[in-house]
C-alpha cells in the first residue's frame, strides 16, 4: 500500500544551511496494519506523515502509494488521492468549535469530487458517531465537548470518506492517559475495519498498543 524507497526531504538544497528532515527513508507498510511511528522531537515524524499524505514533496527516491508513483503526479492528482486514500486526525484536532459535531463530521464532503447525497452524508456520519459512541452528542456545539470527545468527532471526520489510509499526528499529544485510552481503541477499532492506521506519537504506551513501531532518529528510519 505504502511503498517509500531512499526518500530524502532536504530543505534548502545545496545551500549551507541545506538540512536532511528525511535522509534515505525506506519503509513499507502493508494494507490494514496499525503502526506507530515514535521519535524525539525533531526527528522527522511530520515530515514523513506529511509525505505520506501527499502534502509535502520530497527530493530524492521514490513514493508509491497504492501502485501509484506519487513523484510523477501533478498538484491536481495529488489532491485527488489525497482525497480519496487518507484520513488525517491532528494533535489539537482541528474542529469548527462553534458548529455542532455532526456538521464537523460531514464537511469533508464539501471538499470531495464524490457526490454524495445530503441524506446518506447524514446516515454515515451518524453511523460513524455511533461506533464512536458519540451519536448521542451529535447536535452538540464542539466547544461544549471533552478533549477526548472532540479527538472522536476529528477521527469520524478522518474517516467519513473512507480513506484507505488513516494518519493521526500526535493524536494523544493533549490528552490525558485515560482519555488517551479511549482514542487508542478507537484506531484499533478503525484497524479492525481493515483501514491501515498509522500514529505518530512520543508516548511508548501508546506506541505499544500498535503491531508495529518504526522508530525516527534525526531523519533516518529504524525498526
Ligand atoms: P517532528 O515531527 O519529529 O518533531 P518534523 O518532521 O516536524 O519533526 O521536523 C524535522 C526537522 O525538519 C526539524 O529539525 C525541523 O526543524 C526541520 N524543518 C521542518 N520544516 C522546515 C523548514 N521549512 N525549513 C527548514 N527546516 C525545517
Ligand atoms: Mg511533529
Amino acid at each position: 500500500m505504502i511503498k517509500i524507497e531512499g526518500v530524502s526531504k532536504i530543505y534548502n538544497q545545496g545551500k549551507q544551511n541545506e538540512f536532511y528532515a528525511l535522509n534515505n527513508a525506506n519503509l513499507k507498510i502493508d494494507n490494514g496494519e496499525l503502526v506507530a511511528i515514535v521519535g524525539k522531537s525533531g526527528a522527522g515524524k511530520s515530515t514523513l506523515m506529511h509525505i505520506i499524505a501527499c502534502i509535502d514533496d520530497y527530493e530524492k527516491g521514490k513514493y508509491t502509494l497504492g501502485g501509484q508513483d506519487v513523484g510523477k503526479l501533478g498538484d491536481s492528482e495529488k489532491s485527488l488521492i489525497r482525497n480519496q486514500w487518507i484520513g488525517i486526525v491532528l494533535q489539537d484536532f482541528a474542529l469548527l468549535e462553534r458548529y455542532s459535531v455532526l456538521e464537523n463530521v460531514m464537511i469533508p464532503f464539501n471538499f470531495s469530487p464524490n457526490k454524495v447525497k445530503r441524506s446518506e452524508q447524514k446516515k454515515r456520519a451518524m453511523e460513524l458517531l455511533k461506533e464512536l459512541s458519540m451519536e448521542h452528542l451529535c447536535n452538540q456545539k464542539v466547544n461544549k465537548l471533552s478533549g477526548g470527545q472532540k479527538q472522536r468527532v476529528a477521527i469520524a471526520r478522518a474517516m467519513i470518506t473512507e480513506p484507505k489510509i488513516l494518519l493521526a499526528d500526535e493524536p494523544t499529544g493533549a490528552l490525558d492517559e485515560k482519555t488517551s485510552e479511549e482514542i487508542m481503541n478507537a484506531m484499533r477499532l478503525m484497524s479492525k475495519k481493515g483501514v491501515t492506521v498509522i500514529i505518530v506519537t512520543h508516548d511508548m504506551s501508546v506506541a505499544n498498543q500498535c503491531e508495529r513501531i518504526i522508530e525516527i532518529k534525526d531523519g533516518c528510519i529504524y525498526e
